[in-house]
């Protein structure tokens, strides 16, 4: 590769920036306008082209043929000029300046005095780029500002910066002359598509799961998905492998994911030790394991609740599927909680082995749901799971009024406790056939069983929950007969309104912090249903 790839396909144009259309369109109508400012700031994640685009706004101001390029404010990217910019070869109209490098007074100083001079030629433009702008030191912001308050004609200044918030800290009073654009991360299916893009051209060709890796690896920069490909193109001949990646990338293999999902379910300890002194034999980087498999657990929870992780590999996305009924999603949080207190430790910890094998060891043994089947036979729990308290919020004799006792029911053999402890299939099961149904169902309770009808309270009075459960009252008594084994038919009584005060409060609290999430993103609403029930465990 005689040009690294990273370089070659950077873009010429204003539009051929990827996702930044909201900057491309603002810079290319402020120059076939006229209306240019005399400062910018470009900030964002590294590798989403902030650069590139100060280099563009110079070569469209500097274009031979800027007056004839449609549409208008775009360079043509093939004149001298525009070469030139684009190379970043010696040109007296456009400046680059590393701020890392060049954040001494001195340098201000003597930006302020060449800024004094005019661009090379009439008509041209004279560009200063600063790259890693937070680097500036006060001093150098000081002698820029008193440009900025004077600018010369015919002289733009770009600062590019990952860290906008300590320009604010040092240079306040700059910022407030600058025009700030904020670039997005690249998204990683933007990349994977790019990357495809750059292999075609290229006539080379790359495995679907080895341009997913890259892309999640990349997290948002283009530059950097570009350089990892060119490090795996020259690592082998050949089309890029999954397996490649990782080796370049010291990734973790998705069968050592599969593994810790296959020693979870299946309750055994024994296969922890092995597994983790297969990582080492490897050379993993413990840390990364765990990240790894925090990203894991998150892609399975998203296929437990109905969203699709579309960042995942082939092969680990089979992994989860096949695990994904095995485990609740209240298991996966469990887990993601032990994780979150773990990681603190491995990090820190002088023995990393020991603290990922604890917490391994931790999930294999840890409480599970209780299994539902052996909770309806009244058989012991396959788990010696310690009895934790579950959904109990009070189906109170006070609110059912003028019932028998409704504890106990002999004629379908179904018991409320059982019922109860089953609620998160059923509300599952729910979801499954609709978010909304989910989030109904996950709003009510048992609150009694008489002979073949099963009685549901609202926690929570929505009329909106109430008309789904009505309206797709067919399917809720299907839903909860399968899981209780027997026939039942559904009655919903609407929320208590006479609930204790103080429950009231801290509920209601509760309630409200969750409603304002769930407006948010229908996606969160779904996950707000499943912290919920984790929450009133
Ligand atoms: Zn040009």
């Amino acid at each position: 590769m005689a040009i690294a790839l990273a370089r070659r396909y950077r873009p010429r144009r204003f539009a051929d920036l990827l996702v930044q259309d909201h900057v491309a369109a603002a810079l290319r109508g402020a120059i076939a306008s006229g209306r240019l400012g005399h400062g910018y700031l470009l900030t964002g994640p590294r590798g989403v082209g902030k650069t590139t685009a100060a280099r563009i706004l110079a070569m469209a101001l500097n274009c031979e043929r800027r007056e004839t390029v449609t549409p208008a404010g775009e360079p043509c990217g093939e004149c001298d000029n525009c070469l030139r910019i684009w190379n970043g070869s010696a040109n007296l109209d456009v400046i680059e300046i590393d701020a890392a490098s060049n954040r001494g007074v001195d340098d201000a100083r003597e930006l302020r005095e060449r800024a004094m001079y005019a661009a090379s030629q009439e008509g041209h433009h004279k560009v200063y780029i600063v790259d890693e702008a937070h680097m500036l030191t006060r001093e150098a912001w000081n002698a820029l500002l008193k440009i900025l308050e004077e600018p010369p004609p015919g002289v733009v200044f770009v600062f590019a910066t990952t860290e906008p918030a300590k320009i604010f800290n040092t240079a306040a009073p700059v910022l407030s002359r600058l025009q700030r654009f904020d670039f997005r991360r690249i998204g990683p299916a933007a990349i994977r598509t790019r990357l495809a893009q750059v292999l075609a051209a290229e006539k080379l060709a790359a495995d679907d799961d080895a341009l997913t890796l890259i892309a999640r690896h990349a997290d948002g920069g283009m530059r950097d998905a570009l350089s990892v490909l060119d490090q795996c193109l020259s690592f082998g001949e050949g089309a890029v492998t999954a397996e490649r990646v990782r080796e370049v990338l010291g990734l973790v293999g998705d069968e050592q994911y599969a593994e810790v999902l296959r020693v979870v379910t299946g309750r055994d300890p024994a296969g922890v030790f092995p597994l983790v002194a297969r990582l080492l034999d490897a050379g993993a980087d413990l840390a990364e394991f765990l990240n790894g498999t925090g990203e894991m657990l998150r892609s399975l929870m998203m296929l437990q609740v109905g969203v699709d992780p579309e960042e995942i590999t082939e092969s680990l996305r089979a992994s989860l599927e096949e695990y994904r009924d095995q485990l609740t999603e209240g298991d996966v949080l469990r887990m993601l909680r032990l994780l979150a207190e773990s990681e603190t430790s491995v990090r820190r910890s002088g023995n990393a082995r020991l603290a990922v094998e604890t917490l391994l060891l931790r999930w294999t043994m840890m409480d599970r749901t209780v299994d539902l089947a052996s909770v309806l036979s009244g058989a012991p729990a396959s788990v010696p799971a310690s009895p934790r308290p579950r959904r109990v919020a009070a189906p109170a004799a006070s609110s059912v009024p003028a019932s028998p006792p409704p504890r106990r029911e002999a004629t379908t053999g179904l018991d409320l406790d059982a019922l109860i402890a089953a609620w998160e299939t059923v509300v599952a099961r729910g979801r499954e056939q609709g978010s909304f149904l989910g989030a109904a169902l996950a709003a009510c309770e048992p609150s009694s069983i008489e002979g073949a009808v099963v009685r549901l309270q609202l926690t929570e009075e929505n009329p909106m929950y109430r008309e789904a459960l009505d309206r797709q009252s067919g399917a809720v008594d299907a839903i909860i007969s399968a899981v209780a084994g027997t026939a039942v038919r559904v009655e919903v009584s609407p929320a208590a309104t006479a609930a204790r005060p103080e429950r009231l409060t801290e509920e209601g609290v509760r309630a409200e912090r969750l409603s304002k999430v769930r407006k948010k993103d229908p996606a969160l609403d779904v996950a707000a249903t499943v912290l919920d029930l984790e929450v009133m465990e």
